[in-house]
């Protein structure tokens, strides 16, 4: 893609990723993400067009509502920024151009609407400890969608959806039984077959095992720094969240390389 379809990619990214914000904010707690227009949590003073620009706003504003001067999260330009960063890397890995080849149009279709999904699936796990099925559901049932014009094809998909979300679910009774514990939530399974969805087979056992070694990683980290044990809960969305995003980009890289280097 062309360094000008780049910097527009960013700028829907920005956009896209003030919209994961309000999804992100209001989901969990079960609240429309359409009605009302966005407004201030604390005290709930409606936001201008000048006060809700993706970033420029928050720096503007030092952090905080112009009305009440209550503190706004640096989550907002985060997630806004990262979701920019994300669209571009998307279309910097991207082959032929959208604009000239369908299918490639397709292509990044399907990767900037799985990039959102993780996105506000990442931070809504690490918030909230929640995944909502408003978003893993409707995500399988997209993610299958798209494999009807593109990648990884509609077989492909389904049987990664049911691989996924099989695999873990087989993993949370096991532990079930053996240690009577919830090793993870109902949550994680239906995110990984959402993930299924999108990147199909072989993929999806990539993400599995990119998220289930950070997992271990930050587990270990934390135990051996003293801010945890090994029984600490961890988000595991925000692992599969990251181990999609970087299979979404580089897993055929990932896979060949590894193949290669049996
Ligand atoms: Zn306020």
């Amino acid at each position: 893609m062309t360094p000008l379809e780049l910097a527009v990619l960013g700028l829907l990214g920005l956009m896209v990723g003030s919209f994961l914000n309000v999804c992100i904010s209001r989901m969990p707690a079960g609240m429309s993400i359409v009605t009302p227009a966005s407004r201030c949590p604390e005290c709930a003073t409606p936001l201008a067009w000048r006060d809700n620009v993706p970033v420029l706003s928050w720096l503007w504003l030092g952090g905080r509502c112009r009305a009440c001067r209550a503190p706004i999260s640096g989550r907002y330009p985060i997630v806004e920024l990262a979701t920019a960063g994300i669209f571009v890397l998307q279309g910097m890995v991207l082959d032929g151009s959208p604009l000239q080849d369908g299918g490639a149009a397709i292509v990044l279709a399907s990767k900037l609407t799985f990039s959102a999904l993780l996105v506000a699936l990442l931070v809504t796990d690490l918030e909230t400890f929640r995944l909502p099925n408003l978003l893993t559901y409707s995500g399988i049932a997209v993610g299958l969608a798209f494999s009807l014009v593109g990648p990884p094809g509609f077989v492909g998909s389904l049987a990664a959806v049911f691989v996924g979300g099989g695999v873990l679910l087989a993993i949370r009774q096991a532990w079930k039984l053996a240690r009577n514990v919830d090793a993870m939530g109902l949550g994680d399974v239906k995110m990984l077959a959402m993930i299924g969805a999108f990147l199909g087979w072989p993929q999806v056992w990539l993400v599995m095992l990119l998220s289930s070694v950070g997992g271990a990683v930050v587990g270990v980290v934390l135990t051996l720094s003293g801010r945890g044990n090994m029984q600490t809960k961890l988000p595991f969305g925000v692992f599969l969240s990251l181990g999609a995003l970087v299979s979404s980009l580089w897993g055929p890289h990932l896979i060949d390389w590894y193949l290669g280097s049996l």
